[in-house]
């Protein structure tokens, strides 16, 4: 097996506290030598400035890759493309472009009026200006708001069609998920690269929320494991076993990146990148 490509993914911070840990995070990580890291846009466009703000410090400090995420919720096509202009201004010219969720308990997504309808539109205004490397979001478990899984998979060639270079999943908890999706997306057409989304689970009440929440499967051995797990006060063993074995069943069929959902906590996706061969490369500039 050899070692895979791996991209980390951030949430900007908003306290001293959480910068410290975010700082902590990308030191932690950072020797891995990721392909990218991305900090991702509050729901709602809620974390704009602040992660305009992270984006540019860790693109000026880190000497990494960044990606910046950008939905198109509660602002007009003018101000969203003024937003990744500024990334571009920042030297960050990599986006991850999403339609994006409104803020929790406000219902579906709603066209903000002179808004991009939809992440299609989005992508292609980006597109347009030439100077972006764009990602978007793919669902192996099916987006809760797709009719059917193949409605969803024609979706994302839609997206790829429409300019972007990539695209990043959501997370799921069985290989067979994402391989039985990537034979899918073969099959409609789709040649681009299609990177595993991979949740390490360092809590799993929250994970298995945040499953429920956005539509992944949470297979029952996983809840009884993670039931035992509990109650013999093993869960960090078992979630490093979980997460090192779908990521090598991964790599055994081909898989050549991975992007972590770190959560800003780095311990476990470390220890797994380390279980699958990833090993320190390369180390931070600047760093006080
Ligand atoms: P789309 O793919 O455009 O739409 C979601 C689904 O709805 C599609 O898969 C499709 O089935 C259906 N659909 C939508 N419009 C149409 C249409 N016109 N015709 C047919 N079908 C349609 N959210 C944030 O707020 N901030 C973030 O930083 C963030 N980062 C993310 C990173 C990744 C890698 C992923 C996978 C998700 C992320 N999300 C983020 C969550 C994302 O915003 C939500 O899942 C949102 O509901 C969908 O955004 P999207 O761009 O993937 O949508």
């Amino acid at each position: 097996m050899s070692a895979p490509k791996v991209s980390f993914e951030f949430f900007p911070p908003q306290t001293l506290e959480a910068s410290f840990r975010l700082w902590d995070t990308v030191q932690t990580l950072a020797p891995l030598d990721p392909r990218f890291v991305s900090v991702t846009y509050g729901a709602g466009g809620t974390t704009r400035d602040l992660t305009r703000e992270a984006v540019a410090t860790l693109h000026k400090s880190s000497g990494l890759n960044v990606a910046a995420h950008l939905t198109c919720v509660n602002a007009t096509r003018d101000e969203t493309l003024a937003i990744a202009d500024g990334f571009a201004e920042a030297g960050v010219s990599e986006i991850v472009a999403l339609r994006g969720d409104p803020p929790k308990g406000s219902g579906a997504f709603q066209q903000h009026p002179g808004g991009f309808a939809n992440s299609v539109e989005l992508i292609e205004a980006l597109a347009a200006k030439g100077k972006f490397t764009i990602r978007v979001g793919a669902y192996p478990d099916k987006h809760p708001e797709a009719a059917n899984a193949q409605a969803d998979i024609d979706w994302l060639k839609a997206k790829l069609d429409a300019g972007a270079d990539e695209a990043l999943t959501q997370f799921f908890f069985e290989a067979e998920t994402f391989l039985r999706f990537r034979d899918a997306c073969a099959k409609a057409g789709i040649d681009k690269k299609i990177v595993p989304g991979i949740l390490p689970i360092e809590n799993w009440k929250g994970a298995s929320r945040f499953a429920r929440n956005c539509g992944t499967v949470i297979p029952q051995w996983l809840e009884d494991a993670f039931e035992t797990a509990i109650r013999d006060n093993r869960q960090d063993l078992l979630a490093t076993a979980v997460c090192t074995e779908l990521c090598s069943d991964l790599i055994d069929e081909g898989v050549d990146s991975l992007h972590f959902y770190t959560m800003n906590r780095p311990e476990l996706t470390r220890d797994v990148c380390h279980a699958l061969g990833v090993t320190p490369k390369v180390s931070l500039q600047n760093v006080a």
